[in-house]
């Protein structure tokens, strides 16, 4: 597993509830009130993921970019 992780917002599916933001300030901001990652790749954060999962409408995907494996949401 690499070391990283990779942050992706389907901003045409974000309702801009915000909850991401909420869970996760330092990875995700409103723009244009919808959600955008900071940074696309990250450090394993737990609270990249609870943001994932949190999202009413599974608009955030996070995976390991060196597999594609789907880290969150499962
Ligand atoms: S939680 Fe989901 S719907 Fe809400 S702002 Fe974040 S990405 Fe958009």
């Amino acid at each position: 597993m690499s070391g990283q992780w990779q942050v992706a917002v389907d901003r045409d599916r974000c309702i801009g509830s915000g909850l991401c933001a909420g869970t996760a300030p330092a990875h995700f901001a409103l723009v244009d009130k919808k959600s955008t990652p900071l940074h696309p790749l990250v450090d394993p954060d737990e609270a990249v993921t609870d943001a994932a999962d949190c999202c009413p409408v599974e608009a955030i995907l996070i995976t390991d970019p060196t597999t594609g494996t789907t880290l969150a949401p499962l």
